[in-house]
């Protein structure tokens, strides 16, 4: 069997999410966007791995700013959404939707999910079972609207569907605490949401944060993926049959607010 995926997280600027994905049989390694040039460079000090690959999930400024200064120092091959046009830097390569990106021995098909911006991709790699979501999914939460009908957000967030429960998930910011207050308030006789928020809040008192998550657990406690169940309905004052779409946006409206 195939060695384990190396995967290390850790905090950039003050709630981006690094992550760096290595794969042990031919040492490739990624980085799934570059908040921050020093965080990434150190954890490549600190594990001694060697980035060969930069992937980019969008475009916004808190994804891409380290790109040039992590690029300098390693060379790394940077894969960017052929919808983020020139906006960012150093890319050698752009990818869309039906894509496929390789990282060493790592595979990862390419989902573009807009929403929260018109340039999104998520990575999936279907047979390490992680799927890099950017700021489509987060734990307990999604992304905001930003560029789009938020019907548009819904339908990618629609693509996780079928991943399997045990996938981890990585997303770009750690919002779990305060995400984990509008899930209650919208979710609030859900007894695994309950246990999740005492268990985001002992990490945050020991500076973790609960990325990644996985399929299974957002399944039972994310708001976002439970627009279906008239639990959630309810909560915006819509009927039980009420299309999940519509439940959807509405909820999404009400945590722009909350
Ligand atoms: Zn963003």
């Amino acid at each position: 069997m195939a060695a384990e995926t190396e995967i290390r997280t850790f905090l950039c600027r003050s709630d981006n999410i690094g992550v760096l994905i290595r794969d042990p049989a031919t040492g490739a390694c990624a980085a799934i966007d570059v908040p921050e040039a020093g965080p990434v460079l150190k954890a490549l000090d600190e594990t001694g791995w060697r980035l060969t690959d930069i992937l980019v999930t969008h475009r916004h400024g808190d994804h891409i700013e380290g790109i040039p200064a992590v690029k300098r120092a390693t060379g790394a091959r940077v894969v960017a959404p052929a919808k983020a046009g020139g906006a960012v830097p150093d890319v050698d390569e752009t990818v869309r939707e039906g894509d496929t990106v390789r990282v060493g021995g790592l595979r990862a098909q390419v989902w573009e999910t807009p929403g929260h911006c018109a340039d999104h991709v998520t990575y999936w790699f279907d047979e390490a079972r992680i799927v890099c979501s950017g700021d489509t999914l987060f734990t307990l939460g999604c992304g905001r609207v930003m560029e789009s009908p938020p019907e548009t957000l819904w339908r990618s967030l629609r693509r996780f569907e079928p991943l399997p429960d045990e996938t981890r998930v990585f997303s770009g910011h750690d919002y779990v605490l305060s995400n984990a207050r509008f899930a209650l308030a919208a979710d609030p006789e859900n007894c695994d949401l309950m246990a999740r928020k005492e268990e985001a809040q002992r990490a945050k008192a020991e500076e973790r944060f609960l990325i990644p998550t996985t399929m299974g657990a957002e399944r039972a406690t994310n708001p976002f993926l439970r627009s279906n169940l008239p639990v959630l309905a309810k909560s915006v004052e819509l009927g039980a049959g009420t299309d999940p779409e519509a439940v959807f946006v509405a909820l999404r409206a009400w945590k722009d607010r909350f």
